[in-house]
């Protein structure tokens, strides 16, 4: 399976469709340890990445998965506020400058992997998170990881992926027992062990999309 326009659309728009399914457990999330507004960031952003799908001046269908990736991460960082909007949205641009060009054979599942890895280098060069830290950063380490395990032993995309969304999920629930050290969370000091980093669980609905739109 190649990375295609159409892969990373369908990708774009799952994960919409995630974010207006569960913005208000995320808002939850972000309640206990931050500001409660995590689900409704998310939220605006993706609305207006779905704006921009839809509306006349579309990334073009022959502009490659590249472009559409990147025109996603512009929008989210032009849109939302929040720590995590300049964080998804370097992370998307990144991996959408990762992937080949128009003309170019298109990436495989190892291809497609080094662009996730880019997009979480993205997100550690702008935010200075550690692996522990409780931020987005523990659910994309484990996901890419396990991706990357997973293309290593022969797996095509869709197992990858798979393995991925895996990934992060544990990745989510393991920043529960963790002290939050970047972000609004870390303001609460011992105050937020015991709950669920917002950033990470959103991670994992990413990965869960890429999960659900390549096993087609
Ligand atoms: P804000 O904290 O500005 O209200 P959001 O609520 O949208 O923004 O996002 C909060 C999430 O952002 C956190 O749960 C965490 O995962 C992530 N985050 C915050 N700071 C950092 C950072 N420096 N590096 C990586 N992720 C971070
Ligand atoms: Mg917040």
């Amino acid at each position: 399976m190649d990375v295609d326009t159409r892969l990373a659309e369908d990708w774009v728009r799952a994960i919409a469709a995630a974010v207006e399914r569960e913005h208000e457990r995320l808002t939850e999330l972000d309640s206990a340890i931050g500001d409660g507004d995590h689900g409704s960031n998310l939220r605006r952003g993706f609305s207006a990445v779905l704006a921009v799908l839809d509306g006349p001046d579309a990334p073009a269908p022959d502009g490659g998965p590249g472009a559409l990736l990147t025109r996603t991460g512009t929008t989210l960082i032009s849109k939302v506020g929040g720590a995590s909007g300049p964080l998804y949205g370097k992370a998307f641009r990144a991996i959408g400058a990762a992937l080949p060009q128009p003309g170019q054979p298109p990436a495989d599942a190892a291809g497609f992997g080094e662009a996730l890895a880019a997009g979480l280098r993205a997100v550690r060069d702008l935010g200075r998170a550690e692996p522990g830290d409780k931020t987005l950063v523990d659910a994309w380490t484990p996901a890419l990881d396990a991706y990357r395990t997973a293309v290593a032993a022969g797996a095509g995309l869709p197992e990858a992926a798979a393995a991925a969304a895996g990934g992060a999920e544990r990745g989510a629930l393991d920043t529960e027992p963790l002290q939050a050290r970047k972000g609004r969370a870390s303001y609460l000091g011992p105050r937020s062990v015991g709950h669920r980093d917002p950033g990470a669980a959103s991670t994992a609905l990413l990965f869960r999309a890429l999960a659900d739109i390549t096993a087609g």
